[in-house]
């Protein structure tokens, strides 16, 4: 199933996620995570900013012949043109024309103190920029996005200015216009509020970009869907400068599984535990365990009474089948164990023992004192050992259990 363009899942884990301390992409994984997220089934990716970096500029003329992309539009993503220049002869305006790509992110200021004090030009030319440089993208055949800086602090400080950017966006051609946390310092009723207002007070379509610095930028944009956003951008994983960008898997997931929206091709979420994943190898950022949905923790349980329960019926104690990410419910053993956590973890570790009372209780007690002296390194060894009648168990588990090590547990 195509995705209607009625709703944008905009991916800029290429652009904003690579600003994250520590992470570095070469061109050929800028390709790779590129083809990850195309098979995800995201509907725009945001490839960089041509003209203005150079590894930026050769990934687009690489990608013009090595990327076949199946479900997303490839994105350039760039600035308004400078102050008192046409747009005609902006370098790095014309640079993003001949990028190849079929759409154009511009990132403008919404804010008038940055207009002020960063772009250090008046507020009726930051008008003129944005409307001048949507007309030179429009004009060359490109679909056109306008990023509006800072828009929230914007509005709080100059409302009448903020929402002037984005009437004069959408006046000028802008198909959307994404309002951007971009010091990520909003929360959710406030935000939520003026993406109502500004919808109630212009025709644009409007868009959402967050950052992550309150916690809440899954929430944010959340809030942003909800009043009446359309596009939402994020990276995968929450990459990003700072505590990051808000986290693509997580609003997908949201999105779809709870307010039972598909934004992506049919099919397509049951990839996210493995996409995320093969997207972390390539950034070499080690996963979280515990991020929603797709962290190795996010269907992981320790509790003996929690463990009871899901022997029953898994729904009870998991807000989602584990599945439906691709992702897979754990038993954790420890000393907090009873029968049924151990009668379940040798069902997950393929030693079905879940009939013999005798070698449940033998684990059970074993666990209970290995834990007690932190000895406890593999859970799938302690079943095995205590399975076997031949076994001098109480010295030969230990003895597998330092030997194996992590390996099975
Ligand atoms: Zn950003």
């Amino acid at each position: 199933m195509a995705i209607s363009d009625s709703f944008h899942i905009y991916d800029t884990t290429l652009r904003d996620g690579a600003q994250q301390e520590g992470l570095n992409l070469s061109v050929h994984d800028k390709l790779t995570i590129a083809r990850h997220l195309d098979e995800l089934g995201v509907g725009f990716i945001e490839g960089g900013w041509p003209g203005a970096n150079p590894k930026d500029t050769e990934f687009f003329k690489l990608a013009q012949t090595e990327l076949k992309l199946k479900n997303a539009t490839f994105v350039a993503f760039g600035a308004t043109r400078r102050p008192n220049v046409k747009a005609a002869d902006d370098a790095l305006l014309r640079a993003l024309q001949d990028s190849g790509a079929p759409a154009v992110t511009l990132v403008a200021k919404s804010h008038d103190r940055h207009v002020d004090l960063a772009l250090k030009t008046h507020l009726d030319e930051n008008l003129a920029m944005i409307r001048d440089s949507i007309h030179f993208l429009k004009a060359g055949g490109q679909r056109v996005f306008l990023d509006a800086e800072h828009f929230f602090d914007g509005y709080r400080s100059n409302p009448a200015y903020a929402l002037e950017v984005v009437r004069v966006a959408a006046e000028a051609g802008a198909d959307v216009v994404a309002l951007c946390d971009t010091n990520g310092g909003m929360l959710p009723d406030e935000l939520s509020q003026i993406v109502h207002d500004v919808l109630g007070k212009s025709y644009a379509r409007l868009g959402i970009h967050c950052h992550n610095d309150t916690g809440c930028a899954i929430a944010n944009s959340l809030a942003a869907v909800a009043a009446g956003a359309t596009h939402v951008q994020g990276t995968l994983n929450g990459y990003g400068e700072r505590t990051g960008n808000a986290d693509l898997v997580s609003i997908i997931a949201n999105l779809q599984l709870k307010k039972k929206q598909q934004v992506l091709p049919e099919g397509a979420l049951h990839e996210a535990f493995r996409i995320s994943h093969a997207v972390a190898e390539v950034t070499n950022v080690a996963p979280s365990q515990r991020q929603p949905y797709v962290g190795i923790s996010a269907f992981a349980h320790k509790a003996g009474l929690h463990a009871s329960a899901i022997k029953v019926d898994p729904a009870l104690y998991q807000h989602e089948d584990p599945s439906s990410v691709g992702n897979d419910m754990r038993m954790l053993v420890s000393d907090m164990a009873g029968r049924a956590s151990i009668e379940l973890k040798s069902q997950e570790l393929g030693v079905d023992i879940g009939t013999n009372k005798e070698v449940v209780t033998r684990v059970v007690e074993r666990v209970k004192e290995m834990e007690a002296v932190a000895l406890l390194r593999s859970c799938r060894c302690l079943i095995r050992a205590s399975a076997s009648r031949r076994v001098r168990w109480k010295t030969r588990t230990f003895l597998y259990c330092r030997i194996m090590g992590d390996r099975c547990r």
